[in-house]
């Protein structure tokens, strides 16, 4: 098997031809937004590994804990904004758009593995300047959008199927006193700061303790059957700030290949495994995307739509 190109023109040859392309987008979609991703190096909050955080064991051991965790990732996602790649992808869901990148292209799909909310926010912030003034096919599509591990603003209950976004800072009054903790606390074995059960947010519905509505660790990813079914079709696989190796992204970029679809990386560093990707193109993916892509002098948020 040949080496992946990192060849643009031979790149652009083959969206003139495919129809059905998904994006597989992970942690280093947001990294220029400012969302910290929880993993390896910086993955440590209050001295904890945050990723042991991010469980059901842990939530049950520790709600207050958890939820102080949860609520300080909030915080960082609400102060973020979309970046370039977000926007690009964003309108990359208007099916007159897409025309002009892959003039072949039937369907579009963002399976996303972020919770911080950001590509839904970049297609809010399109769909407001566009209007709804202009035909369907120049109009973004929101339900090309699909976060699979749910959104930091969900809030579930643990008891019922009471389920809501909110974007409320903070979620309750409690958790709002420890934003002082938020960056230089340390201690986390010490009792002295947990939050009764009674004052975290509660089910509206029943009253029952309520949790953040992300998956975690051991919980199955949300929307599977949808996801396989864009996966199967798809001719064109784009894993965006993850690496081809690592599952989910792994499992599916396999299965375009198997179907000889094509599958292009477009990462900040290599991974040993993407060599069976047919292309990977190395850097930031907010300069990465749009220069592969072919539309580097546009700027969705700064420059009016034109339809
Ligand atoms: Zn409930």
């Amino acid at each position: 098997m040949p080496p992946p190109s990192n060849n643009v023109d031979d790149f652009r040859a083959i969206l003139q031809q495919v129809k059905h392309i998904v994006v597989i987008a992970g942690a280093g979609l947001s990294a220029a937004s400012g969302i910290p991703t929880f993993r390896g190096a910086g993955g440590m909050w209050r001295s904890l590994d945050a990723t042991s955080l991010a469980t059901p064991t842990a939530f049950a051991a520790n709600p207050s804990l958890v939820w102080q965790f949860y609520h300080h990732r909030r915080v960082k996602a609400l102060e973020a904004s979309p970046n370039a790649a977000h926007e690009l992808l964003a309108k990359m869901s208007i099916p007159n758009y897409l025309k002009t990148i892959a003039p072949a292209a039937k369907t579009f799909h963002l399976v996303t593995q972020n919770v911080d909310r950001l590509s839904t926010r970049a297609m809010d912030v399109l769909s407001a300047q566009i209007g709804k003034d202009v035909k369907l096919a120049d109009r973004p599509r929101p339900v090309s959008v699909i976060e699979m591990h749910g959104r930091l603003f969900d809030v579930k209950c643990t008891k019922c199927d009471w389920c809501t976004e909110d974007l409320s800072n903070p979620l309750c009054s409690t958790l709002g006193a420890t934003d002082a903790l938020l960056d230089d606390y340390h201690d986390a074995g010490s009792k002295e700061n947990d939050i009764p059960e009674d004052a975290l947010p509660r089910c509206q519905q029943c009253g029952a303790l309520a949790r953040p509505g992300v998956v975690w660790f051991d919980e199955k990813p949300l929307r599977l059957d949808d996801i396989n079914s864009i996966v199967y079709k798809a001719d064109l696989c784009l894993v965006v700030g993850t690496s081809s190796t690592v599952y989910p992204a792994a499992g599916y970029a396999y299965r375009v290949k198997r179907h000889n679809g094509t599958v292009a990386v477009f990462n900040l560093e290599p991974n040993k495994g993407d060599e069976h990707a047919d292309f990977v193109f190395l850097g930031r993916c907010e300069d990465e995307l749009p220069r592969v892509l072919g539309v580097s002098e546009s700027k969705p948020s700064s420059t009016k739509f034109e339809v």
